[in-house]
Parts: structure tokens; sequence; C-alpha cells
């Protein structure tokens, strides 16, 4: 991938100064983080040093990655920008949408049968741009990354919540949502929030059945889910230099389970050498040359206390392996007390099912480790008591495993091979269950195990642990075997244990593979045309949203007045709605469907102020839209909190909502409002929200000289003939109030490229 070579070693080239520059800002030695943010400022060197946790910051990351779910919209909102190719190099994956079923070979046909028009448009698109697009069966997302894009010092964006992956590579990799992807893809400049910085030392080394994925199964115990919000969690001492690059990265991997911005670990050995084992080589050599740039100062390992936001110390030589759950992934119960916590709980001991895999957990050495587990129940004849699948994360790690024998040894012992996809780590998952209501237990190598996530039994138990332990219980059949200290029954009658797991960090061999489902993009994507049929309902080309019209807004309906909590599923819910990404005017049915209307304590029913009648939310905003009458939405504290799903921005501005009104926002989907093109607003008196009433007419004045820091104003005329009055406040830059005049954010990019 010379492409990137070249794109490396220009980050490498700035990196000493940049460095430099910014510890002079800052004005004391620097963490990794601090190292790789600051050097990857939208405006180059730095004079500034930018508080932790308080200043907006814009960056220019190197890289995109989307999976095919996200980049659906993502990439049909880039066309609008009117750009001939990306701005960075991005990479589309088809992961996400492969249902597992039967086995790895059926379930891709069907995939690839019923996803048809979805996977032509993705591949189409990304042939046209200059993206590069990896097929489905290709793998997932985050393990084609790190096999093939994370570097050292780099920084990145995916629209995938487990992008921090790649910190197994020394990367500052941050899931997004599609409207960033395409900020960046088209040459924006990409927001965020300084974060704050968990440290986290690692000391002794791993040994026994403990694994990387025990480091983040515990720190999920004492960090919780919400313990790493706003912050870069950073690990470093001898412990991290001990553990492999892929096992760093599952560590990174599931550091969205505790909330955090991404997570990192810095350059060392073991990513030189999964560099160099991954064809790598000359990108492991530019690293070298640079390496006191790719770990902090020296000064902060010698005194982590002063340096991070909070310091965290975990000694790898005393780690039991945990397991985690059921229902949320921060329950986290060491080996030796599990068994008494699914008696106590009344937890079914009974397994099901054990899955190893995913983009959590499928390196080579995740599968050597499961398969030394695997091959001892054939050895030892032992009969595998729960059912048990295999989720490769790429077919490179695939193929590798298939040549080695490792696949083998699982389908010995009764294991299904699924297809290299996301497959039952998102739900895409068919169980072969008598009852699919019964209360069960199951146990996955994979990182979350929210109630519904695998199978939508909300009965379901889900835990979440290493993949050597996954193997382990699955044979065992039974939550409460400890394969550390208790014995299984064999066919013979015999008592047996399980040995110690053993696992290979890279094949002996080197990886192979045949076909790695990678597509090059077309060198002049110019003559290409993208693939969407007019008459399908999960594709539609975007038409540019239109201009401001240059007056007040006068005479919107109201459309809803929302009463208390209003996040992103409440505005575009997601489930049986995921499969509308691509389709604006289809998902635009979910709109505020989960919101709850104030005056009626309903959700989805409103009164339609054309005839008096209560309708569905999304049927009013469209007979308001026929109408050509435009609406409000009203809202209360935290409107918009959740994911960052752009369509939950979209969705209003596509059927005519003008503004939305509310006591305050959550501060990504505000900033998706403003992309939009949408008026963003909050009442300067949060109690102003009660004056808002059902029948109301409502003029926004003020806009005819809309600048920053300046209050608009709103007018309330009530069914009675009375009016309110009342200042409203908003946060638009100067730049922001030119997307709001324009339209939308991408109408100006595409006004420049035309200019
Ligand atoms: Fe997300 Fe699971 Fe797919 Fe990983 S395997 S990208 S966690 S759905």
């Amino acid at each position: 991938m010379a492409f990137d070579l070249d794109m490396i070693q220009r980050v490498y080239a700035n990196l000493g100064k940049r460095v430099e520059a910014a510890r002079q800002a800052v004005g004391k030695p620097l963490t990794l983080s601090e190292k790789i943010l600051y050097s990857h400022l939208f405006g180059g060197e730095t004079t500034q040093a930018f508080e932790r946790g308080k200043a907006y910051v814009d960056f220019a990351p190197d890289r995109v990655a989307m999976q095919d779910a996200t980049a659906q919209m993502a990439l049909l909102q880039f066309m609008q920008a009117g750009r001939p190719q990306v701005a960075v190099p991005s990479t589309v994956h088809c992961d996400h949408l492969i249902q597992a079923e039967v086995g790895a070979v059926e379930d891709l046909d069907i995939a690839k049968n019923k996803n048809k028009e979805v996977y032509d448009f993705l591949a189409s698109i990304s042939n046209k741009y200059g993206i590069g697009f990896w097929k489905p069966g290709a793998g997932i997302i985050h393990q084609v990354v790190i096999e093939n894009y994370a570097f050292p010092g780099g920084m990145m964006i995916g629209t995938d919540s487990h992008t921090p992956n790649a910190g197994g590579l020394g990367m500052i990799a941050i899931g997004v949502g599609g409207a960033d992807a395409c900020d960046v893809m088209a040459g924006l400049a990409w927001e965020l929030k300084m974060p704050k910085l968990i440290g986290i030392k690692l000391t002794g080394k791993l040994s026994g059945w403990a694994s990387a994925k025990d480091v983040i199964l515990r720190v999920a115990g004492i960090l919780t889910v919400k313990g790493g919000t706003g912050c870069i969690v950073e690990y470093f001492g001898e412990g991290a230099e001990s553990l492999s690059a892929t096992g760093k990265g599952t560590i990174c991997n599931m550091g969205a389970e505790i909330g955090a911005t991404t997570s990192i670990f810095a350059y060392d050995e073991k990513m030189a050498d999964y560099l160099r084992a991954t064809s790598r080589a000359d990108i492991a050599d530019a690293a070298n040359a640079v390496k006191a740039d790719l770990r902090a100062d020296e000064e902060v390992y010698a005194d982590p206390a002063s340096y991070y936001d909070q310091l965290i110390e975990i000694n790898l030589s005393e780690l039991e392996p945990h397991i985690n759950g059921p229902f949320t992934p921060d329950l986290a119960w060491p080996l030796s007390n599990f068994a008494k916590a699914v008696k106590e709980n009344n937890w079914p001991a009974k397994l099901d099912v054990g899955l190893i895999g995913s983009c959590t957990n499928s390196s080579y050495e995740d599968m050597t480790r499961s398969a030394s587990v695997a091959a001892q129940a054939t050895a030892k004849n032992l009969k595998t008591k729960a059912e048990f699948t295999v989720t490769p994360g790429s077919e490179l790690v695939r193929f590798t495993a298939e040549r080695d024998g490792l696949l083998t040894t699982f389908e010995e012992i009764g294991g299904v091979v699924l297809a290299n996809a996301c497959g039952p780590c998102i739900g895409q998952w068919a169980r072969h269950m008598d009852d699919p209501t019964r209360k069960n237990s199951i146990i996955t190598s994979f990182n979350r195990n929210f109630a519904k996530r695998n199978d939508g039994n909300a009965s379901t138990h889900a835990f979440v642990a290493s993949p050597e332990i996954v193997t382990a219980l699955a044979i065992a059949g039974d939550l409460t075997f400890n394969p550390m200290t208790d014995t299984l029954t064999n066919e013979a009658g015999e008592q047996v244990k399980l040995d110690e797991p053993q696992g290979i960090e890279q094949p002996l061999n080197g990886y192979a593979v045949d076909d790695a489902g990678y597509q090059a993009p077309a060198e002049d994507g110019s003559g290409v045309q993208v693939l969407v049929s007019p008459t399908s309902d999960r594709l539609q080309l975007l038409a540019p949203f239109a201009p401001w019209e240059g007056t007040d807004i006068k005479g919107l309906k109201l459309l809803i007045k929302a009463k208390g909590k209003c996040t992103t599923d409440h505005i575009s819910m997601a489930g049986p709605w995921l499969k509308y990404r691509g389709h604006l005017d289809n998902i635009s049915n979910n709109m505020l469907i989960g919101a709850v209307n104030f005056y009626n304590e309903k959700t989805n029913t409103v009164k339609n102020q054309l005839t008096g009648e209560y309708g569905e939310v999304p049927a009013v905003q469209r007979a308001y839209k026929a109408a050509g009458i435009g609406s409000i939405v009203v809202g209360d504290e935290n409107y918009g909190e959740g994911s960052s799903r752009e369509h939950a921005a979209m969705e209003p501005r596509f059927l005519g909502v003008r503004a939305i009104l509310v006591r305050s926002f959550a501060r990504i989907h505000e900033t998706n409002l403003k992309k939009q093109g949408m008026l963003a607003l909050t009442f300067a008196n949060p109690a102003d929200y009660d004056k808002i009433q059902e029948d109301d007419v409502i003029d926004i004045d003020g806009l005819t000289e809309f600048a920053p820091g300046r209050p608009l104003e709103i007018v309330l005329h009530h069914a009675d003939g009375s009016t309110d009055e009342f200042p409203v406040n908003h946060t638009y830059n100067e730049g922001q109030i030119e997307w709001f005049k324009a339209g939308a954010a991408l109408n100006i990019i595409r006004m420049k490229q035309n200019a």
C-alpha cells in the first residue's frame, strides 16, 4: 500500500517539530495522546495549549473507515460535497449486514443476494471517489484496519464505536457518526473536545488462562460503563510492552464499553513484530526512526500521577481471568467468584452457546489459544456440551487459521465457522432454539452484552470473556465450570482437567490469503456511475437542502413538545429501521416516534393543527410539508443525547422542521443540526418551555441579523389570540451561520468546488 506509506512518512516528517511546538505551548512533558493529538491539529503546528475536558479543537485525521451500515448515508452525503475524490484515504467494509444462520459459505451467499443493491452502491461509489472497498466476506472493519491501515502515531476516525481497536497499533482511532466521516472525506476539520486522560499502568506479565481480554474486563469493572466518558485511556508500563499488538487491540476495542473516546498503547517491539508479520516492515522501519515521539516523554512515565487526570495500576501477574455480565459489560467477575454469582443470582447455569471471534478477539493468537483448548476436548475424549461458533475477523486470519489446521480443530469439537462478519455480535444471528423467548445463557468473546444485543431475546443472559475461557465453558456446557480448578467427566467416565491454553502471536509460516476481498478504486473515477436504483426502498440519492430564504421565519406550527428524555433513539429509532439508513425519505417515517408528547404523555401521537385530529408524528409533519408550512420541535434537557446518528438531524430537516428549541442540547446532536442547516436554539430562560402551548403558531425573529452571541426572538401566537415573546440563545459561530444560510455545511463545500 504505497499510498499509505507516503501519507505515513508525511505524518512522521512533521511529528518532531509539531511535538516540540506542543511541548512549548503546554509547557511540560507530553503524554502519547497529547503528542498525537497536537500533531494532528487542522491548522498544523500550534502555539496554543488546549485545556483538557474544556476546549473544542479542530483536528485533521489521517484516514477514515466506514462499515456498510453507516457508510451509506455518509457517502450519500459526501456526494453533496461535489469533490472528485475523498480528501483523505478512506475505506468501506461490508461486515454488518451478513446474517449468521448455517455457516460461512451459505450465509455469505444469502447476504450477497439480499443486500445486493447496497453492496453495488457501496462498491460503485467507492470506485468513483477513490475509496478502498472491502467486499462482503473480507472481514470485520476493525480487524481489517489493524491488519492493513493502522499505524503508530496516526489518527483516524471510523463510523463504528469500536474503531479504537486500532489503538493496539498506537493510533488514536475514534468512533464517529457518518456526518463526521463525510466532513473529513470532504476536507473539513473534525472537531473534538480535548479529551481528559486516564493512565493505566500495567505491571507484571500475563500467565496461564489470563489474557489481554481480562485486562479490559477488569478495567470495565473498575471504571464502569461511564468511567471513560470524554477520556482517552493510555496504557503503559512493562506489562503493556509484554502484550501482543492484537492483544492491545482487544483492550482498546473494548474501551468503547467504558465510554472512552479512545484507548492507546505506545509503539513498541510487539507492534513492530505485528507490522512486519502483516507485510508492513517499511512502516515499522519508519516508526523506528521516530520512536521517541511514539511514546510519552520519559518524565510522564516516571511520575504519571502528575500528567494523567486519573491513574490506575493493574498487575498482570496477579490478574485472574474474568467473566463480565449479564446485560452489561462492567459487571466484572473474577473467574473464582463467578460460579457463586451464577448460583446466587439464579442465572441459567446451563450454557447454550459459546461464541468466539468477532472484531474484538479473532487474532491469530486468539485462534491458537482457543484451538489449544479445543484440541484437548478431542484428545481427552470430551464431548462438547454447548453449541460453539467461530467468527474469524478477517479472511487473512481465516485463511491462515484454516491452513494451520485451527479451523479443523474447532470443527472436530462441533464448532461452526461463520462468515468473516459481525453476525451474532450485532444480532444478525438465527438461534436454533426450541422457544426463542426462553431464559438461557450464552458466552461470547465479543465486546457488548446488553439485553437483546445478540439474538433479540431479552431473556438471553449474555456473558463476555476471553475466547479461551469461552471455548472451555462451551466444552463444559456449564457456566459454573472453572477450567483452572475443576475437572470434567469424559465419555469414558474419567475425570479430566484442561491444561492452560498455549498461543502463538504470529503464524510460524507467516500469514497467507488467497483473495483478501479488497477492491482498489479507479485511478480516475470521473466516468464511474454510482449505482442507485430509482425504485429502491433502501437507497435514495440526496437532493441538496434549500438555502435560507433570507427573512425571519414566520407561521411555524408546533410539531411536538417533547417531554423528558429525548435521545437520538427517540428521534430516529434503530432496530428494524436500520435497513433504511440509506433512504432518507423512508427512514424519515421513524422521525420522533419515540418522543413523549408533553400534552398527552403518549408517543407518536401529536395534534395536526390543520385538521385538529391526532396523528403519528411523521404523518403530521408530512401534512405540514405538503401544505408548505414549516414547523418547530420543542424539547427538554440534553435533547439528542445518545449516538451521533446524523439521521436524527437529517430527518427533521428533510421533512420541513425549521428549528429545534430545547432547554439544552447534547453537543454532538446540536452540531449535527447545524451541519444540516437547521436552527438549534435553547431557551434563554428554561421556564419559557412552559409557555409553549399545543396550538401555538410560532415566529423566529432576528435572523436577518443572525450573528454569534446574539440571541434570536421567539413569538408565540396562542390559539386564544394572546402572544408571548422571549429570547432564545444559540451557539453558532460565523462559519456555522454560513452553513445555515447556505442550507447545509456541504452546500458550502460544493459551492467552493464549483467556484
Ligand atoms: Fe461492531 Fe460486533 Fe461488528 Fe465488532 S463484530 S464491528 S463490535 S458489530
